[in-house]
C-alpha cells in the first residue's frame, strides 16, 4: 500500500517546489557543480564539459534555500489575508507543496462570525468568497517564480498517484 505523494485540495492549484529540478551532476574533474549551457554541461570551476554527465545528486543547499525563500514569499502573502493561511508542506516521499488552511464563514453562524470578525455572515462571506479567488490567483502566479502546478490524474486501488504537470 502507497499513499500519494501530495494533498489534493479541491478548489486550489496545488503548486510545488520540485526538488527534480534540483539535480545536478559533479564535475568528474574537481567535484564542483556543473550547469547546463545549450546541450553541454560545464564546470563553472576548470572548465571541464561534457554531453553525458554522470551521477547526478540533489543540491540540498539551493533546494533548501528556495523552500526558505518561498516561506517568506506565502508569510508576506499571508499578511495581507483574512480568512487563509498558506503554508508549505513536505510531499509523502519527495518535494514541497502548497497548502491552503481557510477558516470559513461559509459553515458559521452569525453570532460566530460577528465575534471572529466583526461581521456580518453574509458580508463574510462575500469576503471570504473574494480572497478564495485572491489566493488562487496568486498560487498560480508562483509559475513566475519557478514553481510548478500538477493535477492528480489518478489514484490506483494501492493508494498509488499519477500527477501531470499543468
Ligand atoms: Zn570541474
Amino acid at each position: 500500500m502507497s499513499t500519494p505523494n501530495f494533498e489534493t485540495q479541491y478548489g486550489h492549484p496545488l503548486m510545488i517546489v520540485d526538488d527534480t529540478d534540483y539535480y545536478f551532476p559533479r564535475c568528474p574533474k574537481c567535484g564542483s557543480w556543473m550547469e547546463k549551457v545549450g546541450d553541454e554541461w560545464d564546470c563553472c570551476e576548470c572548465e571541464y564539459h561534457t554531453d553525458e554527465p554522470e551521477g547526478f545528486e540533489l543540491d540540498d543547499f539551493s533546494y533548501e534555500f528556495e523552500i526558505e525563500r518561498v516561506q517568506d514569499e506565502l508569510e508576506d502573502f499571508n499578511d495581507t489575508l483574512m480568512f487563509h493561511k498558506l503554508t508549505l508542506k513536505s510531499g509523502y516521499y519527495r518535494g514541497v507543496q502548497t497548502y491552503v488552511e481557510s477558516n470559513d464563514p461559509h459553515y458559521m453562524e452569525n453570532y460566530e462570525t460577528r465575534y471572529e470578525w466583526d461581521l456580518y455572515r453574509s458580508q463574510a462571506i462575500r469576503k471570504y468568497d473574494s480572497e478564495e479567488r485572491k489566493v488562487n490567483k496568486y498560487l498560480h502566479k508562483l509559475k513566475d517564480q519557478g514553481l510548478k502546478e500538477l493535477e492528480l490524474r489518478c489514484i490506483f486501488s494501492n493508494g498509488e498517484a499519477i500527477y501531470d504537470y499543468v
